[in-house]
């Protein structure tokens, strides 16, 4: 149990008990439910062990008139929408306010406040919080997103390319001390290189900042001219990404640990990898399946051939029309599609639109006319005309 469980939880809550509960009431309300959810008769019942816990914590609090005191008084604060001072790591300017503020850890401030007497002592193992420094604490590194443009067919087969990304990175220049060449960083004079210094509120104290030191521990009398004593300066590193095949228009890839390094020893961020594929002229995708729209002469479709189809990459591969093919019919050519995670592959999806042909020589004209005429006695509208006359006499 650490102070930081007290802005999270509601001991009066947890015994049934209102905030002006007498020490009489407490202690009955903490006995019936003791013994209610007491592990030796709730054997290998997970819930009734946590309630217990969590009772037993509620009443080593509310038990102590002293330690009850300062726990309302945490929770006063917890509730008020108490918010603790951020920015660790020089990110602000004077105020204290800066880009840390979200890394921040309440437990690290709190977790040295340690624990607190346990009646049921040896039953429940309790993590100690243990003392931390704040601005020596391990950060991991923020997350950087960056966009890659890939053809088509570099989509398909996935790739491995460079991306050089901008980020902030210790100056060179300074080593990242932010002091200028020839001279040293001394010892902060006010937290003692400690990197924050502790305030007084509700009773106990809590560490912020160092306001002379940027929570840097050190102070810098001739400032690094080159980063103007931050000790940051934007750097230029080259990351390998590796794309996957089969990647889509649009996707995040993730690639752990690439993204801005960590601080203190803290792990690195990740880089998200957003990819924008260039559209094909011939080819689309659908899901895993790939797709084509093929011409057709009439004489193949209703004769029946086999026909040449493009496949990515180069190549074609022999597609067989049946007789009779009509237009719009789709052909699906087994794994011709995009690869899958799973090293297997999509299809390859494939439309039959039937051309017809702007001009005619003599040859075809003739050809075409006596099909016609041996082709006479059919008419394709019959049953069109058919299905319009029944509609019509049917919704009359
Ligand atoms: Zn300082
Ligand atoms: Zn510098």
């Amino acid at each position: 149990m650490s102070q930081k469980d007290w802005f999270e939880k509601d001991y009066y809550k947890a015994l049934g008990v209102p905030k002006d509960a007498s020490q009489a009431d407490i202690k009955k309300a903490f006995r019936a439910l003791a013994k209610k959810h007491h592990p030796d008769s709730n054997e290998n019942d997970p819930k009734a062990e946590a309630r217990f816990k969590e009772v037993s914590e509620a009443y080593d609090v509310l038990s102590d008139e002293k330690t009850r005191a300062d726990y309302d008084e945490t929770r006063a604060m917890a509730t008020s929408g108490f918010r603790m001072p951020g920015g660790f790591g020089g990110g602000g300017a004077g105020s204290g306010q800066g880009g840390g503020a979200t890394a921040f850890d309440l437990s690290d401030l709190l977790g040295r406040a340690g624990g607190f007497g346990d009646v049921f002592g040896g039953v429940f193992n309790r993590g100690g919080g243990g003392a931390s420094t704040g601005a020596r604490r391990p950060r991991r590194g923020s997350d950087i997103e960056s966009g890659v443009t890939l053809s088509f067919d570099e989509a398909l087969t996935g790739l491995t390319l460079p991306l050089r990304l901008t980020s902030e990175a210790p100056c060179a220049v300074c080593a990242g001390t932010g002091a200028k060449a020839g001279t040293t960083p001394r010892l902060c004079p006010t937290c003692q290189g400690a990197g924050q210094v502790n305030r007084n509120a509700g009773g106990f104290a809590f560490p912020e900042p160092c306001r002379e030191c940027r929570g840097r521990g050190m102070v810098v009398d001739d400032p690094c001219p080159t980063c103007h004593g931050s000790g940051h300066a934007p750097s230029t590193r080259t990351v390998q990404a590796r794309v996957p095949a089969g990647v889509k228009n649009g996707q995040r890839i993730r690639l752990r640990g690439k993204g801005t390094p960590g601080e203190n020893g803290g792990e690195a961020g990740d880089l998200l990898v957003v990819v924008t594929v260039t559209p094909h002229p011939v080819f689309g995708r659908s899901g895993d399946n790939l797709t084509i729209d093929v011409p057709v002469t009439f004489d193949e479709a209703a004769l029946g051939a086999d026909i040449a189809v493009p496949v990515p990459n180069g190549g074609t591969v022999k597609v067989r029309l049946a007789e009779g093919t009509q237009n719009g019919r789709v052909l699906r050519v087994r794994g011709k599609g995009v690869r899958r995670k799973d090293g297997t592959n999509g299809d390859l999806l494939v439309t039959v639109q039937i051309a017809v042909p702007a001009r005619l020589s003599s040859d075809a004209r003739d050809a075409l006319k006596s099909y016609a005429d041996a082709t006479a006695g059919q008419d394709p509208r019959a049953e069109l005309m058919d299905r319009a006359k029944d509609a019509k006499s049917g919704g009359a």
